[in-house]
């Protein structure tokens, strides 16, 4: 009880002094130390100022949390929006839909291109697909060999053609493909030190000859301010759909992932951490936004915070749901939790005592399945009072989210029959399961 009044006695005083809520003013020092922040990670500047602007813009008058600054809550939303300029934090996938599915690795000469043509090759390989590797980078001396060398490692063919012209190897490769029946193909293509005309008339003629799916650039992590026009031109030139981003395992926060992220629109979908052929992984926003934001003792504060808020607000809804007062929202969120745990059969596996129980998972997870489409489907209001349910609105719901209407009344009978039960504990539980200890 003294820690509630403690609690509205200083969220008062917040309010009072003015860092209840951020303003211009009292955010000056960390607007400062982001800024700071984002340019020795290799940010862009014309993006830093951008990307300022806009999060300064968004963030005046929110609320601040009640252990934070208005400093650390500007720096908590900067970090939201990091991830969500970087693409949130669903991986961007390659999407091939063709077969064979061409994608061709275009970029700059020491970028990893021909690391990272293996790098998915064995991607692919251990997917049990079929990937040919072709080699097209005539220009770089030993290219061609060393991609031959990487495809023996590994056991995937490498087309090399004539060795000579780039063009004439990406033709015949494409045949030798669909005669072999090969259904991935990976392009290595030439790069430069720098881009020139000629390079680019080659990606160019490459691209018109394979007509791949991806067009993906590689871009070593640690070119600094460079990676942004070099993106932007190759962008404007081929239209790419998207990047890989190397050599994250060595000193460099990164910056450059921001940088051609913001200039060109396009997703970032895999880094390289490593030489080795598995050092490689689908890109996760939310582990680079802290490294690129750098401020790790600001940052694990933050989230400390975070978990601590997100603990009572759990405490909050035990409290309520044991009251009766469930929403189809817990309904919602209790299934979210439950899918985050894995497979039903494998929870199952994990609970002592259900070892040959027969139990039928598989109707199980389509229950949920449909339950989630179910309450999706509803309106905010409709989840915290189903009782507002007309037969159209039932009928609507059904039909959005593929299920029929028995599948509506099942599952609002499941929740009425919850609720009893809840009230009942309430009534008659407390004492006997707890004592006189319960609040
Ligand atoms: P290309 O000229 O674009 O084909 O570049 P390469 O594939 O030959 O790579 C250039 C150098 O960078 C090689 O020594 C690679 O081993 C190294 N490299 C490539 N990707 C990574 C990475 O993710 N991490 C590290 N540490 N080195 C890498």
């Amino acid at each position: 009880m003294f820690e509630n009044i403690q609690k509205k006695l200083s969220s008062a005083f917040k309010n009072l002094s003015g860092q209840g809520k951020i303003s211009e003013k009292n955010i000056k020092e960390a607007v400062r130390q982001v800024k700071l922040s984002l340019l020795e990670a290799d940010v862009n500047y014309k993006v830093v100022k951008d990307f300022i602007d806009k999060v300064k813009e968004e963030a005046m008058g929110a609320k601040v949390l009640e252990s934070l600054t208005p400093d650390q809550e500007f720096i908590r939303v900067v970090r939201d929006n990091l991830i969500e300029l970087m693409g949130g934090n669903k991986p961007e996938k390659i999407s091939l839909s063709r077969n064979p599915g061409f994608i061709m690795l275009v970029g700059l000469q020491g970028s990893g291109k021909t690391t990272h043509a293996a790098k998915l090759a064995k991607m692919y390989q251990k997917e049990g697909r079929k990937p040919l590797l072709i080699a097209a980078d005539t220009y770089r001396p030993a290219a061609i060999d060393q991609l031959v060398q990487l495809g023996d490692s590994l056991g995937v063919p490498v087309f090399t053609g004539d060795k000579t012209d780039a063009r004439n190897i990406v033709k015949e490769g494409k045949k030798y493909a669909e005669k072999l029946l090969h259904d991935i193909v990976i392009v290595d293509t030439a790069g430069r030190l720098h881009i020139d005309q000629q390079m680019m008339d080659e990606v160019e003629d490459i691209k018109n000859i394979v007509n791949p799916e991806e067009i993906i650039m590689v871009v070593d992590s640690m070119m600094g301010q460079d990676a942004v026009s070099s993106a932007k031109e190759f962008n404007d030139r081929l239209e790419l759909s998207g990047f890989i981003v190397t050599k994250l395992d060595g000193d460099s926060r990164g910056g450059v992932i921001i940088s051609i992220r913001e200039i060109t629109k396009k997703p970032v979908k895999f880094v390289g951490v490593g030489e080795k052929l598995d050092e490689f992984e689908p890109f996760y926003a939310e582990r680079y936004a802290g490294r690129i934001l750098g401020m790790g003792d600001v940052l694990s504060l933050i989230e400390k915070v975070e978990q601590e808020v997100d603990k009572e607000k759990a405490e909050e809804d035990a409290k309520r749901m044991m009251e009766g007062k469930i929403t189809l929202e817990d309904f919602l969120q209790n299934i979210k939790q439950i899918r985050k745990m894995g497979p039903l059969s494998k929870i199952l596996e994990m609970i002592p005592g259900t070892q040959g129980v027969d139990v039928d998972t598989d109707k199980g997870e389509k229950e949920m399945t449909k339950m989630e489409a179910i309450i999706n489907s509803m309106t905010p209001k409709e989840r915290k009072d189903p009782k507002v349910l007309t037969y159209s609105r039932k009928q609507r719901i059904a039909k959005g989210s593929g299920t029929s209407l028995q599948d509506i009344n099942k599952l609002l009978k499941s929740y009425d029959q919850l609720k009893k039960t809840m009230k009942q504990f309430k009534k008659f539980g407390k004492k006997k399961f707890f004592g006189n200890k319960m609040p």
